[in-house]
């Protein structure tokens, strides 16, 4: 079956995850069956998408006509024949058990029409057991949404073992149409991928504390400020749900051994019913204490290791045993578990050797099954696979949301990449941005960064409202997200190049304050500026209120965000914002040649020039005082001498960094 083909959506079971599909669905313009199995139940999913829907409207990250829209197409049913009869995708996300699923899918099949293709969200069971209960095992497979399903933007894609290409591909196709990522596990492995890693994860840290070997405070600690994960490992436990997580290990003790032997900690908290913050008390008391209060300071050297260790040794098995690439497990768990940076990734730059001599002694000395080695591990390690930074042989590295290629003449060319979003700025965005700034700041060939949209329609159309949209008991609140995106493009205004942005469509909101932190714009005429977050209520959050006034000045700046207005790229170049506009035509060969031009400048005196420069903006004095110092440091430096030589001998100065 083709994406095209979808017209309506069953979404069985309305409960937590159900009604969020359906209201996802919806929102994606499907007609969507919401089905579960008596009257209240069903009511109560379908009056929570609308509750949904409408604080979207209200907070203007939907139109409230598209919110109206939406639930006119849900239609709330408890037969299950009608429910399935005209449908032509399943998306089933009822109870947590083998043998009610399988009763309710070996009706489904009876019923639907034979086109349609069956789906589970299932979070730990066998999807091709599952499966065995329909007579189209090949038209079945996971589409696992993460919680809640509307800010998610993750999706696995989980193939059973029948699942046949073509349903996997439709599958995907739908997840994006609904607007979310998917990431195809290739085997039905418990845990699937983001699980696979952040279960034993949990298990890990309460091991160790288990063993005396660390402090529930040092563990939480070492996880978040020195690993660096949005949560510690305790406090993820009680926010997914002790409960939960002590399930999917559970099952995957019974299918895969000892390995994953659930630690006793984790046993007795769900005997006492201390889930987490749900229940009010877990590791950390949410009731009658201060919740999950970690000290930034108690950070371990060997509870990092070991709980990194672990980690390797998951993604070794998950990309030895061909369920997914180093890249797709990256990209699942930094969307599903909103890490910076994924698990391959992270390991990869401790050091995989490393990693492997730690898991090694840790289960010569305690003989526990859970720092058995996979083979996987150890081939990778005997093979010489020590981490590397992800580049491939031309040494571009492709993030998820944007490209850095090496065009030539010494220019890195960071391209946003995310055209069918207008290049608009996710978290994930700014975490490759980051990543992207720490590879470029440690190459000595670099001499000036090019930044680009993809697509052909904008720079950047601004934040991604649907992906960031923060708050609540969201692990990444909004606070926090505004922090990491100031750091972030302070980062880029800081690097010691000079960076252009090329600015070719919509340059708006963050997309803006995105290409302020640039040193020089360019802009094609067709381009259009603006700072429109006065239109939804909100200020600009990623430095926006900073930097503007310092190239428009003050007046501008008040203007340009008080209106929220649109401005075309001549009156930008007449604020000074844009430095020079060009036609469409030449826009790519004239950002390039901008870009190399100061690439061909002294990197020593561009350096020094820069930081004077910012530094003296806030404090003149000790602008001066960059200044003289980097003039002092410049002056007998082998660049000094080579463009005086230059000028001398009429030749281009070829500068060293010297
Ligand atoms: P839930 O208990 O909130 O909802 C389940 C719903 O299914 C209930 O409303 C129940 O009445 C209904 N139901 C039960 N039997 C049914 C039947 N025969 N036909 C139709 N509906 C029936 O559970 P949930 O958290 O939404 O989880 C649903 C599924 O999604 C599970 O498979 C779970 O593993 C998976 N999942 C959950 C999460 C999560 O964070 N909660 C995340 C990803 C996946």
């Amino acid at each position: 079956m083709e994406l095209d083909q979808i017209n309506t959506i069953t979404v069985l079971g309305a409960g937590n995850m159900g009604h969020g599909i359906a209201e996802v669905a919806a929102l994606a313009g499907y007609d969507v069956n919401l089905r579960d199995i008596n009257d209240d139940l069903v009511q109560d999913g379908y009056d929570k998408i609308e509750w949904s829907l409408n604080k979207l409207a209200e907070k203007e990250a939907i139109t409230q006509d598209d919110a109206d829209a939406a639930i006119d197409r849900v239609t709330p049913i408890v037969d299950l024949e009608e429910s399935v009869e005209d449908t032509d995708f399943v998306i089933e996300a009822i109870v947590e058990r083998m043998d009610i699923k399988k009763d309710v899918w070996g009706d489904v099949d009876e019923y639907a029409p034979e086109h349609a293709v069956f789906a589970t969200n299932t979070s730990s069971l066998s999807i091709s057991e599952i499966a065995t209960a329909t007579d189209r095992a090949d038209q079945f497979c996971g589409m696992h949404f993460f919680n809640p399903p509307v800010r998610m933007d993750l999706v696995e894609v989980i193939s059973g073992a029948e699942t046949s290409e073509a349903t996997l591909d439709v599958t995907e196709d739908l997840a994006e149409a609904m607007g979310k990522t998917p990431v195809r596990v290739r085997k039905d492995v418990p845990g699937f991928i983001v699980n696979r890693i952040l279960v034993p994860l949990m298990n890990e840290a309460a091991w160790l504390v288990h063993d005396g070997t660390a402090t529930i405070a040092e563990v939480d600690s070492t996880t978040k400020f020195d690993i660096g994960l949005p949560m510690g490992s305790f406090e993820l436990s009680d926010y997914v749900g002790i409960d939960v997580g002590h399930h999917v290990l559970d099952y995957m003790h019974e299918e895969l051994g000892d390995r994953y032997e659930p630690c006793p900690m984790m046993v007795e908290k769900v005997e006492n019913e201390e889930f987490g913050q749900k229940s009010g008390k877990g590791f950390y008391d949410y009731e009658d204490g201060d919740g999950a209060d970690i000290p930034m300071d108690e950070t371990n050297a060997e509870v990092k290791e070991r709980l990194l260790a672990v980690l390797a040794n998951e993604v070794a098995y998950l990309i030895g045993d061909d369920v997914a690439s180093a890249s797709e497990i990256d990209q699942a768990v930094k969307l599903g578990g909103r890490w910076p940076k994924g698990p391959a990734k992270m390991t990869d730059e401790y050091g995989l050797n490393k990693l492997y001599t730690a898991l090694e002694s840790a289960y010569e000395d305690t003989e526990h099954a859970r720092y058995e080695p996979y083979e996987a591990f150890e081939s990778f390690v005997d093979e010489g696979f020590y981490g590397d930074s992800g580049a491939d042989e031309e040494g571009e590295v492709d993030f998820d949301t944007l490209n850095l290629h090496y065009p030539g003449d010494k220019v890195a060319h960071i391209e946003l990449n995310r055209p069918q979003q207008m290049n608009s700025i996710s978290l994930e965005l700014i975490e490759d941005l980051d990543a992207a700034l720490d590879i470029l700041e440690d190459d000595d060939e670099v001499r000036a960064i090019l930044m680009t949209g993809a697509g052909g329609k904008a720079f950047s159309a601004g934040a991604d409202f649907m992906s960031i949209a923060g708050g609540g008991a969201d692990p990444f609140g909004a606070v926090e997200l505004s922090k990491f995106g100031q750091e972030t493009f302070g980062r880029l205004e800081e690097i010691e190049m000079p960076v252009v942005a090329a600015i070719d469509g919509y340059c708006l909101g963050g997309g803006m304050e995105l290409a302020t932190c640039a040193d020089v714009r360019i802009a094609t005429t067709r381009s259009n500026f603006g700072q429109p977050e006065f239109n939804l209520g909100l200020l600009p959050g990623w430095g926006g209120t900073q930097r503007l006034q310092r190239i428009v000045g003050m007046g501008r700046a008040k203007e340009i965000i008080f209106t929220a207005d649109h401005y075309p790229a001549d009156e930008m170049a007449d604020f000074g914002f844009v430095n020079e506009v060009v036609e469409p035509d030449e826009f790519e060969e004239e950002a390039h040649a901008y870009a190399a031009k100061l690439a061909g400048g002294p990197p020593l005196a561009m350096r020094y020039t820069k930081r004077a420069m910012h530094k003296g903006w806030d404090d003149h004095e000790a602008g001066l005082e960059v200044e003289s110092m980097g003039f002092g440091h410049v002056v007998n430096s082998e660049d000094v001498h080579e463009g005086i030589n230059a000028f001398f001998g009429d030749g281009k100065p070829e500068f060293q960094g010297k």
